[in-house]
């Protein structure tokens, strides 16, 4: 059956990010034929959204998605096919019968000890609590977080979240994780640092649909790499000497021989209320034990300026419930502990010796990326590995 293929000069496994950006690249710049497949029904990744008929409401399929960078190649290359609204992302989280804004800052801080700190006075406590810590370099999340922000916040607002999310002793993760949560000691409760951020103007799949609007890219969709009886698979591709990019999990691609690396996924439920804004925020986290879930995402307050095409009377929540990814769970997050760092390791290495294919993404190779993160590596990938694949040919 494969016999009668015609392949074309590249095959991208996986439509989301990295895949999309490598394709854009290779047809802008070299003019190739690429055919995209993914194993599931559209493309995107894991930045896919659709519209929620009965609400109007853009739902992220695979959990709350906002964009943030400060990368300048990449906000002007994203730029080219989207506009960005001015949302600016902010949390609030439930503890102990309280809404608290996050990420931790004076706000907080004060709420938190019925107090009226000024910066310095509120430092100077927060230096004083972190103090048991003193002098030492932590490596692990639990040592960094009270290290950060000292044992009694640290509690409130971090170990059981974390403790719901990754379902690891805080001791057993990497510190890293708990460097994406800043704390400040002035009012500003904006989540995200960078210089640029918003959400696409007109949803996540109408920009990346864009991205290869192009007659020279072709995408076949509900189809496995890992599939003989398709003729995009591994061995075929393989045999017939056709550059690959490859987005899936490394470990997969190697049959899991040397192991499985560690994942986090993530369960949603639905839940409809008949009010027009159930939470008053979009995101709202859940900083304590007795609530089984993480955070709950109201996904129409993340396009306030969709008001007038929104319906008034109902809003739908995602409840987001984490745990660990078995085979066949959609693999979300890599858990990263040194273990799974090492394994990782032994992986990249094949990878690197694996003739005509190149490796990326946030699965391909094991890494906590963001999308911004990922166009960047895509970019670098294509100029770096890609494009003189395809030159050698
Ligand atoms: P993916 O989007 O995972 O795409 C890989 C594709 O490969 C998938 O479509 C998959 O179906 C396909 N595939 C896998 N195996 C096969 C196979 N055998 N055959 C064919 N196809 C295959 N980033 C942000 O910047 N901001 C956020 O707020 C944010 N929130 C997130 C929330 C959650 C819950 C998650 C999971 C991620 C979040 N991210 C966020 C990260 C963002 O989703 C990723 O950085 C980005 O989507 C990764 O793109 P990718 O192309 O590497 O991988
Ligand atoms: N975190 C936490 N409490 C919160 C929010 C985050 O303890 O209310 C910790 C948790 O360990 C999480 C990490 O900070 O894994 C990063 O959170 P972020 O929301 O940036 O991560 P995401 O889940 O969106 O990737």
């Amino acid at each position: 059956m494969t016999d009668a293929v015609e392949y074309p000069d590249l095959v991208v496994v996986g439509a989301g990010l990295f895949g999309l950006t490598v394709a854009q690249q290779a047809v802008e710049r070299l003019g190739v034929r690429v055919e995209i497949i993914d194993v599931r029904d559209h493309i995107g990744g894991n930045a896919y959204s659709y519209m929620d008929e009965e609400t109007g409401a853009e739902i992220h399929k695979y959990g709350a998605h906002l964009f943030h960078t400060s990368n300048r190649r990449v906000w002007d290359y994203v730029n080219r096919f989207t506009s960005f609204t001015s949302y600016v992302h902010r949390v609030y989280a439930t503890h102990d019968g309280e809404v608290y804004p996050l990420p931790i800052n004076l706000g907080t801080i004060n709420q938190f000890f019925h107090a009226r700190y000024t910066p310095a006075e509120a430092k100077a406590l927060i230096d004083g609590q972190a103090g048991e810590l003193a002098g030492t370099d932590p490596q692990n999340l639990n040592d960094k977080g009270i290290s950060l922000i000292g044992r009694p916040l640290y509690e409130a607002f971090i170990k059981n979240y974390t403790g719901k999310q990754w379902q690891t002793d805080p001791a057993e993760l990497p510190a890293a994780i708990i460097k994406r949560l800043p704390v400040r000691f002035n009012y500003d409760n904006r989540y995200f640092r960078d210089t640029w951020e918003g959400l696409p103007t007109d949803g996540y799949t109408a920009w990346m649909e864009r991205m290869i609007d192009d007659p020279r890219i072709h995408a076949t969709l509900r189809t496995d790499f890992f599939d003989e009886s398709q003729p995009y698979n591994r061995k075929a591709l393989a045999a017939a000497g056709v550059p690959v990019v490859y987005t899936g999990p490394v470990d997969r691609y190697f049959g899991y021989e040397l192991g499985d690396l560690k994942w986090r996924t993530v369960d949603f439920k639905e839940v409809r209320y008949d009010e027009d804004d159930h939470f008053g925020c979009p995101v709202m986290n859940f900083s304590d034990a007795d609530v089984p879930y993480t955070r709950a995402i109201e996904f129409k307050n993340f396009n306030p300026e969709r008001r007038d095409a929104q319906n008034h009377n109902r809003t739908v929540v995602w409840e987001e419930y984490s745990r660990f990814a078995e085979r066949g769970d959609e693999p979300y997050y890599p858990i990263n502990t040194d273990a799974d760092k090492a394994l990782y390791e032994r992986y990249a290495a094949r990878a690197a010796a694996e003739p005509n294919v190149v490796f990326g993404g946030r699965l391909g190779t094991y890494k906590y990326y963001d999308m911004h993160n990922v166009i960047d590596a895509a970019l670098t990938a294509y100029e770096e590995q890609v494009a003189p694949m395809l030159r050698a040919r």
